[in-house]
């Protein structure tokens, strides 16, 4: 299943092409110099982006279900909270962006809940309950919309998806939408974009890694549906995905521009107050964030490359810029967003981002 990488002349058939504002920023040896680096080509390429000023014609994220996640993963280090579970809300989101070959429409996130419930971890949590685990299951992962029906919801077709896309692949099992082995996809015309690098890991993983990836949950896949990406990229002059390695060595992140200015997407921290841990109300973290100078709160299940993971959140918060909603707190959208529950007592956000939808989706 090894491929090359697109180069710039395939991707430019797809209105994708590469950028080369963060080529360099992290190849000094002092960790200090790269951080910095990063901070800086970050700021550039948040100004590059807003001065294209070409908002994507349509915006959408919606709640799929609410999964338990480890509280001491979620907010690594930080909480002081009792509670060993948090809830982390998956969100799909949808996006339409022009580009010189077309409008183009992104699914990012697309979580295939069935298929990912094989994952090691949630598996080893349903073995842990036994008999209970059925209705622990509504309990602990109540289900909202799964991807077939938040796609009609949106008022989208299969065939209307031009890509699907994951920060990374943890949990995910992705036959059923590009279909594998010869059985046909759910999404007839969409690709994968994806980092070459988390391609590769995903199958060759270390005893560290295996817990989070679905086993074989890219089996079988016909390599003409995967783009493999060796770079930054721009989707069109409206969104992005920027190489943000840590959490795992091939993790990227969207970043869209919206009339609420750039969103930016990934599972790095899993709320907001994970990039302003300054500013948050949850107990332990506002202590953590002083007490060790973190400006950022790692969501560190296996940390594949911490310093990277938290160069990769700066670098995510500064894309992002304030959020307009509360300035306090950065422009970010968590794929998977810490979302209160009276199960989990005391891991209320201090600032919720929700589903957010912008502009008119065209069909
Ligand atoms: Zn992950």
């Amino acid at each position: 299943m090894t491929h090359q990488a697109a180069t710039q002349e395939q991707l430019e058939m797809h209105g994708i092409t590469k950028i080369s504002h963060f080529n360099k920023a992290r190849i000094d040896l002092s960790p200090r110099t790269r951080l910095e680096t990063v901070r800086k080509s970050s700021e550039d390429f948040r100004h590059y982006m807003l001065n294209l000023d070409k908002p994507v014609a349509f915006y959408q994220s919606i709640d799929l279900i609410r999964v338990p996640y480890p509280t001491k993963y979620g907010l690594l280090n930080a909480s002081k909270v009792w509670s060993p579970f948090m809830h982390i809300m998956n969100r799909m989101f949808v996006v339409q962006f022009e580009t010189p070959v077309g409008l183009k429409t992104l699914l990012f996130s697309p979580s295939d809940i069935q298929g990912n419930a094989e994952t090691p971890f949630f598996k080893n949590l349903d073995a842990a309950w036994g008999p209970l685990a059925k209705p622990m299951g509504k309990f602990m992962a109540p289900i909202y919309n799964d991807v077939e029906q938040a796609l009609s919801k949106v008022g989208l077709r299969p065939e209307d998806i031009d890509f699907i896309s994951y920060d990374h692949l943890h949990t995910q099992d992705i036959r059923k939408w590009l279909g594998s082995n010869k059985q046909k996809g759910y999404f007839p015309n969409a690709k994968l974009l994806v980092m070459q690098q988390e391609w590769t890991s995903t199958q060759s993983l270390l005893p560290p890694q295996q817990q989070w990836y679905c086993p074989n949950g890219i089996d079988g896949i016909d390599p003409g549906k995967v783009i493999l990406l060796d770079s930054s990229v721009m989707l069109g002059e409206s969104a992005a995905l920027v190489q943000t390695p840590g959490h795992t060595e091939g993790n990227h992140s969207l970043v869209a521009n919206t009339p609420d200015g750039l969103f930016v997407t990934s599972e790095n921290g899993v709320s907001a107050e994970s990039y302003s841990p300054q500013h948050s109300n949850i107990s332990g973290v506002r202590q953590f964030a002083r007490s060790t100078g973190m400006e950022v709160v790692l969501n560190g299940n296996t940390l594949e490359g911490g310093l990277d993971q938290y160069i990769s959140m700066v670098m995510e918060k500064t894309i992002a810029g304030p959020s307009k909603r509360n300035p306090d707190f950065s422009n970010i959208a968590p794929s998977s967003e810490l979302t209160s529950y009276w199960g989990f007592p005391g891991l209320k956000p201090t600032f919720y981002v929700g589903q957010m939808k912008f502009g008119t989706l065209s069909k």
